[in-house]
C-alpha cells in the first residue's frame, strides 16, 4: 500500500513509496524517460482545469484556434501524442468528412487507402497510420528516393504522400520538392515532425511550406503533458481528423485525450513560443561545458562541446558534450562506462549519439538535466574514467 501521507505532500517521495528509481535524463525528450518536465505553470493549468465539467467539442475547438494562431496553419487540433496524430492524419486523409467511411474505419475497403512514403523514412512509428487501415507504400532506398519513384507509385488508390522530418531521416528529396510533386497531382502530404520542437521556426516553416497536416509532440521540447501533441493544417482534413477522433465514437476514440491534456498543451505551446530560446540554447551549452571541463586532462579522454542543428550539425539536437576515446584509452568500453552510469543511484541515462556513431562515443543531452545533475553527472564520470 502507499503511504497517502507521502502522496499528500506531492513532492518526488511519490516514487519512492512506489520504490521506482528517479533518474537523470542526459538522454533528451524521449519516451521511454517520461518525456519532459512540465513547467510549474503547465501543471497548474492542468490542475485548474480538473475543477470542472465543460463540453469537450467546444474545448477542443477553442484549443484548436490557439494552435492555428501559433502554427500559421487554418486549424489545429491537440490529440494524444505525435502518434496519435498520426492515426488522425492518415484517417483524415482516407475518409475526409464522410461520415460512413469515418464509421467503417479501419476497415478500408473501397476507399482511397494507400500513404506513400520514402524508404529512408520507415521506422516504427509509420504503423500509427497503418493502424487507421492505411497501406503504406514506400518507395526508393533507404538512401535515397528519387521524384520519379514518388511519381511512379501515385494511383488512384493514393490518400495522401507522408514525410518525416526527423533525427537521421532522409532528406532527399527534401519537403519542398516531394509538396510540389504531389500536390500536382491534386493529394495532401502529412508531415511528423513529432522531435522537431525546438528549433521555435518549425512550429510554422512546414505548414508555410504548403503541408497539409503537421503534428509534433506535445510531451517533447513543448513540454506540455507527455501524452498529448498537437497537429495543425488544412481546415477540412483538420475537421476531418477531428470526427475520427474521440469524443466521437470513432477510430480515435481509444486515443483519448482528456480536458486537462487540452489545457496543458495550449498552455505549454504559449509558454513555449515566449520563451527566449536563446538563452536556453546557451543554458544547455554552459551545461555541456561543464561536464567537458572536468574530464579535461584525462589521458586518452577527449571531450568536447559539439554543435547542435541550428549552428550546421544536422543531427544533434542542441550543444553537447560528447566524449571519445582514442587507441591509448586503457579503462573502460564505452558499453561498460555506460552500464555504470545506468546501474549507479541515480541512474544516468545518457544520449543515443550521433546516428551511426552513437556506440564511438558518450554524450550528454543538456534539454533534458535539472540545473545542477549537470555537475552529478561530470562527477560520476570523472570517478568513472579516473579510477581504473
Ligand atoms: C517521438 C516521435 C513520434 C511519436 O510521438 P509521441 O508524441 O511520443 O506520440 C513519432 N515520430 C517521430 C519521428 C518521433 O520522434
Amino acid at each position: 500500500m502507499i503511504d497517502t501521507d507521502i502522496i499528500k505532500t506531492k513532492g518526488l517521495g511519490i516514487y519512492d513509496a512506489l520504490g521506482v528509481k528517479r533518474v537523470i535524463n542526459a538522454s533528451s525528450w524521449v519516451t521511454t524517460l517520461g518525456g519532459s518536465i512540465m513547467p510549474s505553470e503547465v501543471v497548474q493549468a492542468m490542475a485548474g482545469a480538473a475543477d470542472c465539467f465543460v463540453d469537450m467539442r467546444e474545448l477542443n475547438m477553442k484549443a484548436g484556434e490557439i494552435i492555428a494562431q501559433h502554427t500559421g496553419a487554418e486549424a489545429g487540433l491537440v490529440t494524444s501524442g505525435a502518434a496519435g496524430a498520426m492515426v488522425l492524419q492518415a484517417a483524415a486523409c482516407m475518409t475526409g468528412k464522410d461520415l460512413g467511411k469515418i464509421s467503417r474505419l479501419p476497415d478500408t475497403a473501397g476507399m482511397k487507402n494507400e500513404i506513400i512514403m520514402l524508404r529512408g523514412h520507415r521506422m516504427g512509428f509509420d504503423r500509427a497510420f497503418t493502424l487507421a487501415g492505411a497501406r503504406i507504400v514506400d518507395v526508393g532506398t533507404v538512401r535515397s528516393s528519387p521524384l520519379w519513384t514518388i511519381k511512379a507509385a501515385i494511383s488512384e488508390r493514393t490518400a495522401a504522400m507522408a514525410y518525416v522530418v526527423g533525427w537521421g531521416m532522409s532528406r532527399w528529396p527534401s519537403l519542398e520538392e516531394v509538396i510540389e510533386i504531389v500536390h500536382k497531382h491534386g493529394l495532401p502530404v502529412i508531415v511528423d515532425a513529432a522531435a522537431m520542437l525546438p528549433p521555435e521556426e518549425n512550429l510554422t516553416k512546414f505548414v508555410a511550406m504548403g503541408a497539409d497536416l503537421v503534428c509534433f509532440s506535445g510531451g517533447k521540447g513543448l513540454r506540455g503533458p507527455q501524452s498529448a501533441g498537437i497537429l495543425c493544417g488544412r481546415k477540412e482534413l483538420v475537421e476531418a481528423a477531428a470526427l475520427n477522433g474521440s469524443p466521437n465514437m470513432s477510430l480515435g476514440r481509444p486515443m483519448k485525450v482528456c480536458k486537462e491534456e487540452v489545457i496543458g498543451v495550449i498552455t505549454a505551446l504559449e509558454l513555449f513560443v515566449q520563451r527566449d530560446h536563446q538563452a536556453e540554447w546557451e543554458e544547455w551549452r554552459g551545461k555541456s561545458q561543464t561536464i567537458v571541463e572536468a574530464l579535461r586532462g584525462i589521458p586518452g579522454v577527449s571531450a568536447t562541446v559539439e554543435k547542435g542543428n541550428r549552428e550546421g550539425n544536422l543531427e544533434r539536437e542542441g550543444p553537447q558534450a560528447v566524449i571519445r576515446f582514442d587507441a591509448s584509452w586503457k579503462g573502460p568500453s564505452i558499453p561498460e562506462i555506460k552500464e555504470s552510469l545506468l546501474s549507479g543511484d541515480p541512474s544516468i541515462h545518457v544520449g543515443h549519439g550521433l546516428l551511426g556513431y552513437a556506440s564511438e562515443e558518450i554524450n550528454i543531452a543538456p534539454q533534458t538535466l535539472k540545473d545542477g545533475e549537470e555537475e552529478v553527472i561530470a562527477e560520476r564520470l570523472c570517478s568513472l574514467l579516473t579510477v581504473h
